[in-house]
């Protein structure tokens, strides 16, 4: 399903077939030309979307969620996913619903970011509405509901605190969403940026050796295609986090650097100037991700909160 104006392109959607009608994995992006795809597809397979019976959602990202609600409008089919990615669609509704809430701007100052900076984020803060809430949680280990087949969740946080893959045990294959991908590797972030208790790269780490440790080596992925090799490219994905902790490490000195100068000073895809504000954003949760690793590890010191800052 297209996911228009995002350079992903698309979002793989699987329907698995049993008695009771399909289940999708994942949902795709809510918009217009994502229904009509979804709709399309559906018909292609001899079935429609008021025949759907449940939506397990791999995490909350809006290219999984964005459209099941609508399927379960249409359809009265359930809609699962783990349960800590259900708390952040809760806090995503608080906070939009708290007037003296923070924007991104706010975020970025903290970090710091300059005035100007935080006018042209404020200027630009598009954040998607959140997905719909599941009426189905599922926990680690649990089994989806698919009648005569055995899928079970296996989760795998660090894209999202409740990112789960599925693996579907009778045919020995595992749907990894966006935990492994075979070409690119996925978001991991620190949302708030200095929010205490979280590691979400150490946790990445963690669910990238388990996921390589399973012994599943066939994976249906939610972007680009699917692949063979799921232990290797899980070891690959590790390394290059390893990398980006080292290039993180090097940065730090003894004079304290703000999160935002260090965001600047590592190597992105695109050159920092080029880069619109959300991306900034999504630069320093990345940033501020690793920082927290390198603390858990002893190789990195937080000496202030306003702004964050950081030294060896
Ligand atoms: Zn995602
Ligand atoms: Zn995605």
């Amino acid at each position: 399903m297209p996911i228009p104006g995002n350079p992903l392109g698309k979002t793989l959607v699987y329907v698995l077939e049993n008695e009771r009608g399909p289940v999708l994995i994942d949902a795709g992006w809510e918009h217009p030309e994502a229904w009509k795809a979804l709709k399309a597809g559906l018909t292609g397979l001899g079935t429609a979307i008021e025949d759907v019976y449940g939506v397990v959602v791999t995490h909350m990202h809006p290219d999984h969620a964005g459209l099941a609600g609508r399927i379960r409008e249409r359809s009265g089919a359930w809609v699962a996913m783990h349960r800590a990615d259900a708390e952040v669609i809760t806090h995503m509704r608080a906070d939009l619903e708290n007037p003296n809430g923070e924007d991104l701007g706010d975020w970025i100052g903290r970090a710091g970011a300059s005035p100007e900076e935080q006018d042209a984020m404020r200027a630009n803060d598009g954040r998607p509405d959140p997905p719909a809430m599941p009426d189905r949680l599922l926990e680690d280990g649990d089994l989806v509901d698919l009648p005569g087949r055995t899928l079970r969740t296996i989760w795998t946080p660090g894209h999202s605190p409740g990112h789960i893959c599925l693996h579907l045990e009778d045919r020995d294959l595992l749907f990894t969403g966006d935990h492994v991908l075979p070409e690119i590797t996925p978001h991991v972030g620190l949302y708030p940026y200095d929010r205490p208790e979280v590691d979400p790269l150490g946790g990445y780490l963690a669910s990238l050796e388990r996921t390589a440790a399973m012994g599943v080596e066939d994976a249906m992925p939610a972007h680009q295609y699917s692949f063979t090799g799921i232990s290797r490219r899980a070891k690959e994905i590790i390394e290059h986090h390893e990398e980006r902790l080292a290039e993180v490490r090097a940065l730090l000195g003894d004079e304290p650097q703000t999160l935002w100068t260090l965001a600047t000073r590592c190597v992105w895809s695109y050159s920092w100037e080029k880069m619109p504000p959300i991306s900034h954003h999504l630069a320093v949760g990345e940033t501020a991700a690793h920082l927290r690793t390198l603390e858990k590890r002893g190789q990195a010191r937080r000496t202030g909160g306003h702004p964050l800052s950081y030294v060896r």
